[in-house]
């Protein structure tokens, strides 16, 4: 089973916690053990799982993406001008497996899923795919 999960992004830079849709497909699917794939089928976004408690983890993410990958530099040679964009999406990745356990995803007590855009604001579309075990 498949769905797609549309997000408008609102900044140049956003980070959405997108956990409680991936959350209402897995209901949706009525799966109970399997594995859920998130894919994000766009070049300068995507998708990780990290901390959703407290936001200052995130704001750091960014800030340590954001100084490792400037997004100004003069060795950049893609003529759209978001070579950064690109690259923070290549390394952080556009895709990750959550299992499905007892009918729910199997994240940590901390963790949640997010969207990250990287050369917004956009709509972007996540692909959300439930894998049944049985
Ligand atoms: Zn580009």
């Amino acid at each position: 089973m498949t769905e797609i999960v549309r997000i408008r992004t609102t900044k140049h830079t956003s980070i959405v916690n997108i956990t409680p849709q991936i959350r209402d497909v897995v209901k949706r699917s009525g799966v109970t053990e399997g594995l859920c794939l998130i894919y994000v089928p766009h070049t300068t976004a995507c998708v990780f799982i990290n901390e959703g408690a407290d936001p200052d983890v995130i704001r750091d993410i960014v800030y340590a993406l954001e100084k490792l990958i400037p997004w100004n530099d003069p060795g950049y040679e893609h003529g759209e001008g978001n070579s950064a964009a690109h690259i923070r999406s290549s390394i952080v990745g556009n895709s990750r497996i959550v299992p499905v356990v007892g009918g729910s995803l199997a994240l940590g007590t901390w963790e949640s899923i997010f969207l990250a855009e990287f050369d917004g604001p956009r709509e972007r579309k996540v692909i959300v795919k439930i894998l049944r075990e049985e």
